[in-house]
């Protein structure tokens, strides 16, 4: 075979056979087809799409060119969730602890934030002596004895996706449904869990801006893992404004221990125990989401969630006492808050520039390997839909250098938009795909 014939064939809006998809994939990664053969291909799929068989094709090539991870031998039946990424996104803090301390077991490998946010595992390292970083073996043995490990990547997962991604990065071709959904499952199916909870964000701080995308996106994401034996489902959920209240690194990892005690914000709370419940479900541990959501309530207000937080923090080597006692967390220098400048009701907190004004902060990386500035961010007072009055705070920042303060707090409000008229308040949740 030979690249530029794979090259013509999509570019002319042609379906890709699964061996022509495989040799490309498996060639590129080994270096035998250049950067600029798998950029002209990248475009061409850009521009022509794929058929959702040949986007299944595609993560399987993906998969295949790395360690597939067998969870079997441990834990008989593992869920796992994963998030298209959005901004204040704690996730995975609270989520996975309320659904491990229900018997059902999560064995999650996660990132570092690339961009404007940390990632879950910059949130957790605010944690002293929380490690990340695990052997395999040090994976498998936390999953068996707590039910819980969250780690980065201890094995060769989809080495494909990383040099697709990077080459997606600098061609302009991130934004594209079949490589978006190829590049996420090939992770999610390699880490060997038997069933999956995506969670779709929708709206200006996600990568699908409209309902209409991210149900083509959660769609396609779950054909690809039924294709492969694996029970699915994806909650579209809402990122037009900031998750929670918290954007950065320790004050999210605060607001999920918060919500861990009961008395985290309600958005979280909701949208966390609707994604438990919806995991719980599949994993057999409810009759029904609904059911299941209401033991993820029942587990975050007797405790239980928070004693495996406890355990699972302790296990990787954190200091347990920083959970008990957050005020320990690392603290920014400069605590400015940011008042209403009128009255009105709040017409939009726009995600993406809190997300941009934290990661300015310090809270996020430009580039793989800078390190994250743990104390920094901002807390979001203000939602949608609120009444609000002059003088009132509508967000907190969390700075360590002085002279971000005053040009964070401008351009905060300059990301609010205002009406005289009430505004309804966002959905948090606009629909379940299986
Ligand atoms: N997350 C991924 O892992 N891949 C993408 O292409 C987009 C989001």
């Amino acid at each position: 075979m030979r690249a530029v014939d794979i090259i013509a064939k999509k570019r002319d809006g042609l379906a890709l056979s699964p061996d022509e998809i495989r040799w490309f994939i498996g060639e590129y990664t080994a270096g035998r087809v250049p950067d600029y053969q798998a950029s002209a291909l990248l475009m061409a799929i850009y521009w022509r799409g794929m058929t959702d068989e040949e986007t299944i094709h595609l993560t399987m090539a993906i998969v295949e060119t790395g360690d597939v991870i067998s969870l079997k031998e441990i834990i008989p039946y593992a869920v796992d969730k994963h998030s298209t990424g959005g901004v204040g996104d704690k996730t995975t803090l609270a989520l996975t602890p309320i659904v491990a301390s229900l018997g059902l077991p999560v064995a999650k490998m996660s990132g570092r934030g690339l961009g404007f946010t940390g990632g879950t595992l910059d949130k957790l390292e605010s944690i002293p002596g929380f490690r990340s970083q695990l052997s395999p073996a040090e994976f498998l043995d936390a999953v068996q004895e707590v039910g819980l490990v969250v780690a980065g990547q201890t094995a060769d997962l989809a080495p494909a996706d990383g040099k697709l991604y990077a080459l997606r990065d600098v061609t302009a071709t991130v934004g594209c449904l079949p490589l978006i959904a190829s590049s996420v499952m090939s992770k999610k199916l390699a880490s060997g869990s038997d069933a999956i909870v995506l969670d779709v964000k929708v709206g200006h701080g996600a990568f699908m801006k409209t309902v209409l995308e991210a149900r083509e996106l959660a769609q396609i994401m779950v054909e690809i893992g039924k294709s492969q034996g694996r029970r699915m489902t994806a909650v579209l959920s809402d990122m037009n404004q900031p998750l929670g209240r918290a954007v950065g690194n320790a004050i999210e990892l605060e607001e999920a221990i918060e919500t861990l005690h009961g008395r985290g914000p309600e958005d979280f709370r909701f949208l966390v125990t609707t994604l438990a419940g919806q995991m719980l479900f599949l994993g057999d541990r409810a009759e029904d989401a609904e059911a299941g959501r209401h033991k993820a309530e029942a587990a975050l207000d007797d405790g239980s969630a928070l004693a495996k937080f406890r355990q699972f923090i302790a296990r990787q080597g954190g200091d347990v006492s920083y959970v008990d006692d957050t005020s320990k967390l690392p603290a920014a220098r400069w605590i400015e808050t940011v008042v209403a400048p009128r009255d009105g009701y709040l017409k939009d907190v726009n995600a993406m520039q809190v997300g941009l004004i934290s990661g300015e902060l310090g809270a996020g990386r430009a580039k793989k390997g800078d390190p994250v500035d743990h104390a920094v961010g901002v807390v979001v007072h203000g939602r949608v839909g609120q009444k609000v009055s002059a003088g009132e705070p509508l967000f907190t920042i969390h700075a360590n250098q002085e002279e971000r303060v005053a040009p964070a707090a401008e351009r905060l409000l300059a990301a609010c938009q205002w009406s005289d008229a009430t505004v309804d308040e966002l959905p948090l949740i606009y629909e379940v795909v299986r």
